[in-house]
């Protein structure tokens, strides 16, 4: 092996180094469900957290049904400061 093998090698270990980091920083574990993410199972940071799309799907849906979900707070609310006058009176 001459001189210029040796470089190359060298050069050849160094880019598997870099890849090898680079692939390592693609991979993120999901902060809901504890999955490893990495090209098949998408991610996206939130804050400090990554979250894979299966999680954010079902973020999304109940964001989807927040407002449905207040309302049923709200009426919850209502139904028990009336049961609370009921008594009170
Ligand atoms: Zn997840």
């Amino acid at each position: 092996m001459d001189e210029k093998d040796m470089i190359k090698n060298i050069i050849e270990s160094m880019k598997m180094d870099l890849y090898v980091e680079a692939r390592i920083s693609e991979m993120h574990v999901c902060a809901l469900c504890g999955r490893i993410g990495y090209k098949e199972l998408p991610m996206k940071k939130i804050g400090e957290k990554w979250i894979c799309i299966d999680c954010l799907r079902e973020l999304k849906e109940a964001l989807d049904s927040l407002e449905e979900w207040e309302q049923e707070i709200a009426l919850q609310k209502e139904f028990r400061k009336d049961i609370g006058k009921s008594f009170n009176q």
